[in-house]
């Protein structure tokens, strides 16, 4: 009897896993302001278009998910708009289908398939484990469904600046995560003196994962949910976290209704996720001089402010620094990033963890990466592009800290 009821929990289980047979991903890029009205307004009622990447402005790319029983919709709109529209993916069920290998590798943790919280969480623990002294467990905070931030701080001596590593707000990025533990892997292991040294130069608080229960979701229930899990009326789930931040919330690229992508919550810090980081954060400000993000995909390296088109106090240092550290990034394969503030290089967008604690902490350093790719896998970019994509960006987060030090030391480059 157990065992029938296993079975059928187990049936219920995948029964209930969404499915993108067929789904579409169409770019679209807007060349006057009635074809970006119309995509706006798409947006704000989507009925079941995904926008990837949402309409901003004048000549920059739209990536919309289109159902396959929509397709006919979306090219009469198309059409009716004179809006040329190139297929970016076929078939998204078939990347999710072929994004990790067949075979899971077992040997180790690796970083060669993509791992559920509980794994990376492990994994996080068996460092504490394996660096005594250096590595201790953290908690940054509780999410909705009562799951811990869990985090590391990786120090080699006391009393040295902080540097704060946050990945996976939003849950289908998966490669945000796979990104930020690669980092921390190599922070810990790496034999390169220029690696070792930036290690023991600053205190690190490394968090994968701080929307757990964003996560957990996208790899039992939904690929490609973005947001938390909190019910938020009208039968929808989740606000976006990182529209959710009390800092000019609410005030550009955040939306008001619970069942957007983008929903910002009913006032900010309304998600448990976001307030009970902030205060962790708080706690850990004193001598932040760096605060790292990553999220995917465009191929984006950016930096405060994302409310507003004004510069930010050293915004020419940030961006000549970013400019470095892109150009570091496509040494090893090419990857070509773009540098700018929030507001420039993407869209407006208000809320942001980044802006939070660059407004609120002061964090000179402050960036955020749009990781891989430009559109081709989307958000579903496969495991055999983790360890490439770890280390291009390692390479361009090695001139941040290179030159965070530096100027720490009052020995500035410029
Ligand atoms: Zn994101």
């Amino acid at each position: 009897m157990l065992r029938l009821l296993c079975v059928l929990v187990v049936s219920a289980v995948f029964a209930d896993r969404a499915t993108y047979y067929n789904y579409q991903v169409r770019r679209v890029v807007p060349e006057n302001q009635e074809q970006l009205k119309v995509l706006n307004d798409l947006e704000a009622e989507p009925n079941g278009l995904y926008f990837w990447v949402r309409p901003s402005r004048i000549q920059k790319a739209v990536d919309i998910m289109v159902p396959p029983h929509m397709l006919p919709f979306f090219s009469e709109i198309a059409e009716g708009l004179n809006l040329k529209s190139e297929i970016y993916i076929s078939n998204v069920q078939h990347l999710i289908d072929t994004e990790r290998p067949k075979v899971r590798p077992t040997a180790d943790f690796g970083w060669t398939d993509y791992h559920t919280l509980d794994e990376i969480y492990a994994w996080l623990d068996s460092l504490v484990e394996t660096h005594p002294g250096v590595v201790t467990s953290i908690v940054g905070g509780q999410s909705y469904e009562d799951r811990q931030i869990k985090g590391v701080k990786v120090s080699f001596k006391a009393g040295n600046p902080v540097i704060i590593l946050e990945g996976g707000i939003h849950a289908a990025e998966w490669i945000s995560s796979a990104t930020v533990t690669y980092i921390l892997n190599k922070l810990l292991t790496s034999e390169d003196p220029v690696i070792a040294d930036l290690a023991q130069s600053f205190d690190y608080y490394v968090f994968p994962n701080v929307n757990p229960d964003g996560y957990v979701y996208s790899h039992t229930t939904d690929r490609l949910w973005r947001k938390t899990r909190r019910p938020v009326g009208n039968g929808c789930y989740g606000a976006d976290p990182n529209r959710n931040w009390d800092f000019h919330w609410m005030e550009a690229g955040a939306s008001s209704d619970p069942c957007t992508d983008y929903y910002a919550g009913e006032y900010a810090f309304s998600e448990n996720e976001t307030r009970s980081l902030a205060e962790y954060f708080k706690s850990i400000s004193d001598n932040l001089v760096g605060y790292l993000d990553f999220h995917s995909y465009s191929q984006l390296l950016m930096f405060p402010y994302g409310h507003t088109a004004e510069h930010v106090s050293n915004y020419d240092e940030l961006l000549a620094l970013g400019l470095e550290g892109a150009a570091a990034l496509a040494r090893n394969n090419g990857t070509q990033y773009k540098v700018g503030s929030i507001y420039e290089a993407i869209y407006p967008a208000s809320g942001s963890s980044l802006d939070w604690v660059r407004g609120n902490l002061g964090a000179p350093y402050a960036y955020v990466w749009e990781l891989r790719d430009t559109g081709r896998y989307g958000f579903l970019l496969p495991a055999n592009q983790i360890i490439d994509t770890g280390e291009e960006t390692l390479n361009s987060v090695i001139v941040i800290l290179q030159e965070a030090k530096r100027n720490l030391q009052g020995n500035t480059k410029r």
